[in-house]
């Protein structure tokens, strides 16, 4: 049968393997990046799905053909699916969504929250990830406050802060501010992402480290205990590596 869906530009499909981060950390999932993102942040762990130089490993696949490396990843049984990026918002998804649930399959989809779908009603988990300061990348909050509407409730929405140093820190506190019922995560950040092409770059966790303690402090001491403060556990376990 033809797939009519349009079709989704992937720049790679992997799992099982847990999710490393934010409000499903720990959580067995197949990971579908897609390639393509509206922003460049300064600081993109991910760049192998942005970086227009790896546009030759992209591929364009059907939702059927997406689908297809799911199941077959997943050995059939039901888990959570990550769509993630790049910016997963991207592409068209609905289709997917909508055929996994059929099967029993969750969707999680993490953005910056810059582009609107109406499919987001239909993911179980939303993740709004926009990016503080030190990304050097602007937020359009009209933007980020579509997409909760977009969202109408339906699926789980969570807020993600990266956080560096103080100003992406206060960027934070106010993101929590303008989205006061949604529960908040925030990670430090990774100052050694993996360059272009070196996934084998050492992460210098001890760094990392140093930044999750102030933090935790940080949040400690201004009693902002609606916050959680969470490492992004594949680095801790397997650095820049891919696939993981
Ligand atoms: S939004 Fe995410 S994927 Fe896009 S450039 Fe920023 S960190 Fe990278």
């Amino acid at each position: 049968m033809t797939d009519t869906h349009p079709a989704i530009r992937v720049s790679e499909i992997f799992g099982p393997t847990i999710q490393g981060e934010g409000v499903l950390i720990g959580l067995p999932t197949v990971f579908v990046r897609t390639g393509g993102c509206d922003y460049r942040c300064s600081w993109c762990d991910s760049s192998h799905a942005v970086d227009n130089q790896f546009r030759d490993e992209w591929k364009m696949m059907s939702t059927g053909a997406v689908w297809q490396n799911v199941v077959a990843l997943s050995g059939g049984r039901p888990l959570m699916v990550s769509l993630s990026g790049g910016n997963p918002a991207i592409q068209p998804f609905g289709a997917l969504v909508k055929r996994g649930h059929a099967e029993g399959y969750r969707f999680a989809l993490e953005t910056q929250g810059s582009v609107i779908r109406d499919w987001f009603a239909d993911l179980d988990v939303l993740i709004l990830s926009p990016k503080p300061p030190s990304s050097q990348m602007t937020t359009d909050w009209a933007a980020v406050e579509a997409c909760l509407q977009a969202a109408q409730d339906k699926p789980q929405i969570v807020l993600k802060l990266i956080v560096f140093d103080e100003s992406d820190y206060a960027y934070a506190k106010d993101a929590a501010a303008r989205f006061p019922r949604l529960p908040i995560y925030l990670q430090p950040g990774n100052h050694t992402p993996p360059r272009p092409g070196n996934e084998n770059a050492p992460v210098d966790l001890d760094g990392i480290i140093k930044r999750m303690e102030w933090l935790i402090d940080s949040v400690a001491r201004d009693r902002w205990f609606e916050a959680r403060v969470l490492p992004q556990l594949h680095v801790m376990l397997w650095g820049n590596r891919r696939g993981v």
